[in-house]
């Protein structure tokens, strides 16, 4: 065997179960707030994965994500850039949390940082989910709407927020 073994979690997050002030824990789980240290730690593991390279011409790897899972697990996975079907960072550390069995996302960034070559000293930028990834978050679980994306290091939004007018709408007709 030996190498990465893919589709297992990267990482336990070291902040989950416990407050940046080591207060209270609220149900075993994690804290209520969500402490730039956590923010972080969950970007340093998505830049951690970001893998430049071009193949037949298709740059690959050049935004990493990664996730916080309802395990308190963190899974990561890098962009594919393929002509007929691109996967975003995000959906890619989804579907290897999935193949984990899980199917919770508590927190998710994902980041680009500027080629080398072109910028030597290119600063790392955090990347807002697509349109296609914010549905896909939506439709793999409800429970995702309640799902924090973090959009700086110390912002953090829902996804519902991000999703809005996602709900199954009333028939028109009432009657
Ligand atoms: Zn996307």
């Amino acid at each position: 065997m030996g190498g990465p073994v893919h589709g297992a979690p990267v990482g336990r997050a070291a902040s989950v179960g416990r407050s940046s002030s080591g207060a209270a824990r609220y149900g075993g789980l994690m804290p209520v707030s969500i402490g730039a240290m956590k923010n972080d730690e969950l970007i340093d593991r998505a830049e951690s994965v970001l893998n430049r390279k071009t193949v037949n011409g298709r740059l690959h790897g050049d935004v990493g994500a990664a996730l916080l899972s309802g395990k308190g697990d963190i899974y990561a996975g890098v962009c594919v850039d393929t002509p007929g079907w691109g996967l975003c960072a995000e959906r890619s550390a989804i579907a290897a949390m999935i193949t984990a069995g899980e199917y919770t996302v508590r927190t998710i960034v994902a980041v680009w940082r500027e080629d080398k070559a072109i910028d030597p000293n290119g600063k790392l930028h955090i990347l807002p989910p697509c349109g296609y990834c914010r549905q896909f978050m939506r439709d793999i679980n409800d429970d995702n709407l309640g799902t924090d994306v973090v959009l700086d290091r110390n912002k953090v939004i829902k996804l519902k927020d991000l999703l809005p007018h996602h709900e199954w709408p009333e028939p028109l007709d009432r009657r």
